[in-house]
């Protein structure tokens, strides 16, 4: 028998009581029922997104909400500009192009944030841009973007922010009106404890007045369509019912622990797997701008990235992340976003410490784990 811990940053675990609801019967949902049960996660996720605005919800993939804001809001030929430091900066460039839009980019180093500096630079240099198009936390390199000011640099201007919070939404604070972010999109598979398969996204006044002269087709993702159909409780088409019970109960769990308290949540169990992999010897990846939602080290010079990774999936039970294009086996990426608490982290410290010993990586162990106990003790 092997028990499993799932550690990656998405999918994540999924807690029981909303495993429950989603083995449900199913409802229709073309019923009074569900538009009940719609109608609550349509309120709840403006209370999340910290918005006046309808918050979207689509049956896709983050991706798809992520394509949804550059088909419903541009023309071809429009400029954005690209905050790039990593796999999801890089897809949000890889959409814009695929629709005909001129892609501006701001490389950044893998593992750092990009300096505000450079996005003003950027904007000034080119009056023309559209938007910017960011991250809250590039998932791929365990970084914060500094959401706040970019989203600052645009307000009052024609140019969009539009960020993809899909790592961050329910993570850390991202109130989209207070700081003037244009378009928000999460996904379910991250923080907000579901399993995959459904996107949110919000625009605010100023990006659905730019979504007027959009000239991309679009069917499916209708943004307009569906904003409509949820001003009457329902969808354009058929909703992932079950997934939207879910949703409920998650949303339920996180009032009922209250923003405040998950966001403080995230940031003890950030500081303590920081502290912990610190504690262990291994270098971060993003050591001046950490993201909330996970953390990738370099794995030892003497230790194969990807063999640790397989090794902790098939012989220890739990499953991290490693790193993709040229930092594939040279990381590996813990996560603390979602239904994660303590001893999670706990979990994952000490089996990361009994993979390394057993790879020839000598140290003593339990460092980590008890660098990581005195700030987790801060919970109780
Ligand atoms: C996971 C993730 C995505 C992609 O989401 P999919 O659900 O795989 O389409 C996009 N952006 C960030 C930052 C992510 O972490």
């Amino acid at each position: 028998m092997k028990k499993r811990y799932l550690i990656s940053p998405g999918p994540t675990p999924v807690p029981e009581e909303v495993l429950l609801e989603m083995a449900k019967p199913i409802m229709h949902h073309r019923t009074t029922q569900f538009s009940s049960i719609f109608a609550e996660c349509a309120e709840g996720l403006k209370k999340l997104f910290k918005t006046s605005q309808p918050v979207i919800t689509l049956a896709s993939s983050g991706t798809g909400a992520m394509e949804s804001a550059i088909t419903n809001i541009f023309k071809p030929g429009d400029t954005v500009l690209v905050v790039n430091g990593g796999k999801f900066g890089e897809r949000w460039g890889k959409i814009a192009q695929s629709y005909g839009l001129k892609v501006e980019w701001i490389n950044v180093e893998w593992g750092q944030a990009v300096a505000v500096d450079a996005v003003e630079e950027a904007l000034k240099k080119n009056r023309g841009i559209s938007a910017v198009l960011t991250q809250g936390s590039e998932t791929s390199t365990t970084v914060a973007h500094p959401v706040k000011e970019i989203a600052a640099l645009t307000a009052g201007a024609d140019t969009l922010t539009i960020v993809d919070g899909i790592t961050s939404v329910g993570v850390v604070d991202m109130p989209m009106d207070q700081w003037g972010i244009d378009v928000l999109v999460t996904g379910s598979q991250k923080a907000l404890m579901l399993p995959p398969g459904l996107a949110m996204i919000s625009l605010s006044e100023k990006a659905w007045a730019k979504s007027q002269s959009c000239d991309i087709p679009h069917f499916y993702f209708d943004l307009a369509k569906e904003r409509d159909n949820l001003a009457k409780d329902t969808t354009a088409y058929t909703p992932a019912v079950s997934l939207m019970i879910g949703l409920r109960q998650v949303l339920r769990m996180l009032f009922e622990e209250g923003l405040d308290n998950v966001y403080k949540r995230h940031d003890t169990l950030a500081r303590a797997v920081r502290s912990g992999t610190a504690a262990m010897g291994l270098k971060p990846l993003a050591p001046l701008s950490p993201a909330n939602s996970a953390t990738g080290v370099y794995t030892p010079e003497s230790v194969d990235g990807a063999k640790l990774v397989k090794d902790l999936r098939e012989n220890y039970g739990v499953t991290f992340a490693g790193g993709q294009d040229h930092l594939k086996g040279k990381i590996v990426r813990i996560a603390h976003l979602g239904y994660f608490d303590s001893f999670d982290v706990i979990v994952a410290l000490s089996a990361l410490d009994m993979a390394l010993a057993g790879q020839g990586h000598t140290m003593q162990m339990g460092r980590g784990v008890a660098a990581a106990q005195e700030i987790l003790s801060e919970r109780y």
